[in-house]
């Protein structure tokens, strides 16, 4: 028999945790360990890996197969460019502490598109060869060029065999015009609530005026759009935080079903305001704070609730495939199946990369509407984006559900080789899977039926998260 290479981290107090390449994963002991390490495994061992995915016995035989059509299942083949992030104006008529973008003035001139730049887009657009696209209008805030939304879906529409539309917007002043524009059943809304009225009060509406205002419109989307194409996105200050119940509260009284908890992204003014430490120990503990009190909603709740990136941890865990969201793939292609184009037709691999960019820390755009994608650029950016041959990543047991972050490394410490460890995204991701696993593990039924509707199983069954005997 042959054994895949294992890589194993201690879970709980006295457990280890191992895993494979294509992600099949088990919970054991140090004696195993040990049995692993000296080449004597037992026949009851032996017998363990083969049913759990990890031993074969020749090339090519089913056990092989399965574990090599698992594994490419994992990777992120970087598809055709199909994923557009759209910038028409940078303008906005909001002004948030942690503006992620550096926002120009909602009267400022030089910052929106103009009729040459909104040509030369169509024009990228029309050339590209995929048959289906997907555009997100940012900003700023997009619903001051109406005109231009209008321009570009309309291109889309007729040019691509399917076309999606999202847009970004604060939600703060929505003319009819613009709720017509938004009512068309290819085109969702995510807007920003940050957990409770107090908070979005206080961190972006700073008026009761406006802040009745957003919450006016929000409730209009919902009606008008539909909870399922509405989605709003709380921004959480570590160092100030709403209440867990409130804000699933104040999430499900509009009947919105998932949360995507996100701390502050310290670029643009929120660099500036805040400094540059996220107070990454603050929101690990606000953030199992937070499932926690998910977890007890969902005992008794007729609706339940999720949230967002623990779902797709989650999944990633348990199954091949899941390669679709561009914060957590392996290999993290950058420039390939999605570009932003800027206000003023630069190109970026990233929004995070457009975001950095502004406030001049490092220039991570890859060309221009007038020059073109900057092949040489892209090659560079993609030198570091899988972690298969991370010299850390390749011995981290989490390696199968990961990714690297290549453009967050560059924000945050100006160079992508530090080692994972000392990096933001490594550990916070670290922290994420073990939390993950504890409650894969968990005994607690109220935390097995959380993680039933998470993975979207009628009822949680023990031999998802094996353990050898
Ligand atoms: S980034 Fe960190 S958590 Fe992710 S695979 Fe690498 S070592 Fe593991």
């Amino acid at each position: 028999m042959n054994v895949w290479p294992l890589q194993f981290r201690k879970i709980g107090e006295n457990d280890l945790l191992f895993s494979d390449d294509s992600g099949s994963f088990f919970r054991s002991d140090d004696l195993f360990l040990d049995r692993y390490i000296q080449g004597a495994l037992t026949h009851e061992d032996a017998e363990f890996l083969a049913y759990n995915g990890q031993a074969f016995e020749t090339d090519g035989d089913f056990a092989f197969s399965g574990f090599a059509s698992r594994w490419a299942k994992r990777i992120n083949t970087a598809g055709d460019l199909s994923y557009f992030i759209l910038v028409p104006t940078l303008r906005c008529n909001l002004m948030c502490d942690y503006c992620q973008v550096s926002r120009a003035a909602e009267n400022a001139s030089g910052f929106d598109w103009d009729r040459d730049t909104l040509e030369q887009v169509i024009n990228l657009l029309d050339k590209q060869k995929a048959n289906q696209v997907k555009v997100e209008f940012q900003g700023g805030e997009p619903l001051l060029r109406l005109d231009l939304l209008d321009a570009i879906r309309n291109f889309c529409r007729s040019r691509f065999e399917a076309a999606e539309f999202v847009v970004c917007t604060n939600l703060q002043t929505v003319s009819e015009e613009a709720w017509q524009f938004l009512e068309a059943p290819d085109t969702h809304v995510s807007t920003s609530f940050d957990g409770t009225s107090k908070f979005h009060l206080k961190q972006r509406t700073k008026t009761t005026t406006v802040q009745r205002q957003f919450e006016a419109n929000l409730d209009v989307a919902l009606t008008r759009l539909g909870v399922d194409r509405v989605s709003a996105l709380p921004t959480i200050d570590p160092s100030d935080c709403p209440d867990p119940a409130a804000v699933i509260h104040a999430f499900a009284a509009r009947s919105l079903t998932s949360i995507y908890l996100r701390r502050i992204n310290y670029q643009g003014f929120a660099r500036k305001k805040y400094g540059f430490d996220s107070a990454l120990v603050d929101w690990r503990q606000y953030y199992r704070r937070f499932i926690a009190a998910l977890i007890e909603y969902n005992t008794t709740a007729d609706v339940p609730m999720e949230e967002y990136y623990l779902t797709h941890i989650l999944r990633r865990i348990l199954q091949s495939g899941h390669n679709n969201h561009v914060d957590l793939r392996n290999p993290n292609w950058l420039g390939k199946d999605l570009l932003v184009i800027d206000f003023n037709g630069q190109l970026y691999p990233t929004d995070e990369a457009r975001m950095v960019s502004r406030i001049g820390k490092i220039d991570l755009s890859i060309g221009s509407l007038e020059d073109g994608i900057d092949a040489n650029r892209v090659a560079t950016l993609n030198s570091n984006v899988s972690n298969f041959d991370d010299p850390d990543c390749v011995h981290c047991a989490y390696k199968a559900y990961c990714g690297l972050d290549p453009i967050d490394d560059l924000s945050r410490y100006g160079r992508v080789d530090l080692p994972r460890h000392q990096t933001d995204h490594c550990k916070s991701h670290l922290d994420l899977f073990d939390y993950a696993f504890s409650l894969l593990y968990s005994a607690d039924p109220t935390v097995q039926k959380s993680l039933a509707i998470w993975i979207g199983v009628p009822n949680y069954n023990p031999k998802i998260a094996p353990r050898t005997l």
